[in-house]
């Protein structure tokens, strides 16, 4: 922890693969990092079950267990790790100036950089049953988790290129996927929609929305509704994909951070560096394309390594 009037070289906020993998060079770096976890310790793959597509784990791990592992990697090389959300930032304008970060609205701490790992969360509908049975076969990513349902009948949400993309993946998997659009049009871009009609196992349905997912302990089907005539009808899935878009977790850098329209904190060419000296962004905070475990790892590291390369400047 800060000692009273000596900033921290490195702050880290956010404990997703970016922010461990941050944290685990900073340390080996001698940057002394003290990270704060936010309100979903190991964030996005503790939602998830098994992870198949990390590099390094022939057997897939479990999302939760791998991010344990990235905490006690990180705190073997002296990451100091505790619980708390950062809610309020002043972030310095100078060049080798001090940053204050509140954590839960209460303690202020100062740090010379910065490194912002606070992801994004995926959007649900907000249904009642829908969020009954997330972890049941309810998901909000089909390459995490589209695998489960092979040869299976499942449903998508939604109608941006996402949505477009991840339909295209389970259609490559499962028998069938019926994919529901609330417009009479999708929003993706005409490439991706030229993907998704191509695709004769998928059951585009314009104008539709989900009325109420079926099933008690588990996913077993889907009320539809069709919101220009009412009329409702029901099918049977075993998964169902939300793909409504995600909202990056920003709010307390507005007016300090440069952001996209999305809300996404933007970042200097192929650097981590954000608008302020010494404030790094890793992770899907700005990355609304890729959003992928390794490529968030990929991006926690550059930052780490951004950090020190400034830090050496001002020191020198
Ligand atoms: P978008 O915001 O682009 O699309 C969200 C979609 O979900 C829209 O079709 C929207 O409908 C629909 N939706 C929103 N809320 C609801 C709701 N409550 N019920 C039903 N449907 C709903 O998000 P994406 O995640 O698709 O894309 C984010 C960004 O990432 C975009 O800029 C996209 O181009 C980009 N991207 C690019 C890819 C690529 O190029 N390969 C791949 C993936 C993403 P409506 O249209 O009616 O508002």
């Amino acid at each position: 922890m800060s000692q009273e009037g000596t900033p921290l070289k490195t702050l880290i906020i956010g404990s997703g693969p970016a922010g461990y993998t941050a944290a685990i060079y900073a340390a080996r770096a001698d940057l002394q990092p003290v990270l704060y976890t936010g309100m979903e310790p190991g964030g996005q793959l503790t939602t998830t079950t098994e992870v198949d597509n990390f590099p390094g784990y022939p057997d897939g791990v479990d999302g939760p267990a791998m991010m344990v592992d990235l905490q006690k990697q990180a705190e073997r090389f002296g990451t100091e790790v505790h619980i708390g959300m950062a809610t309020a930032v002043e972030l310095s304008n100078k060049v080798g100036g001090t940053h204050k970060v509140t954590i839960d609205n209460d303690k202020v701490l100062e740090a010379k950089t910065i490194i912002i790992a606070t992801g994004a969360s995926a959007k649900y509908l907000g249904l009642p049953s829908e969020q009954r049975l997330r972890g049941g076969g309810v998901s909000a990513c089909a390459v995490c988790d589209g695998f489960f349902y092979k040869g299976q009948e499942v449903a998508i949400v939604g109608g941006g290129d996402t949505a477009a993309e991840e339909a295209t993946y389970l259609a490559n998997i499962c028998k069938k996927v019926t994919m529901l659009v609330r417009k009479d049009h999708m929003r993706a871009s005409k490439a991706m929609q030229h993907r998704v009609t191509a695709k004769e196992n998928i059951d585009l349905r314009y104008n539709s929305e989900i009325d109420e997912v079926l099933g008690d302990q588990v996913v077993e089907g889907l009320r539809i509704v069709n919101n220009q005539t009412g009329e409702k009808d029901e099918i049977s899935i075993t998964g169902l994909f939300i793909a409504i878009g995600h909202k990056p977790n920003t709010d307390i850098f507005k007016d300090q951070l440069d952001m996209d329209d999305a809300g996404y904190l933007i970042t200097e060419g192929k650097s981590t560096k954000t608008n302020r000296p010494g404030v790094f962004a890793s992770g899907d905070v700005q990355d609304k394309e890729y959003r992928q475990a390794v490529t968030a790892a990929g991006t926690g590291c550059m930052a780490a390594l951004d950090a020190e390369r400034y830090l050496a400047t001002i020191e020198s």
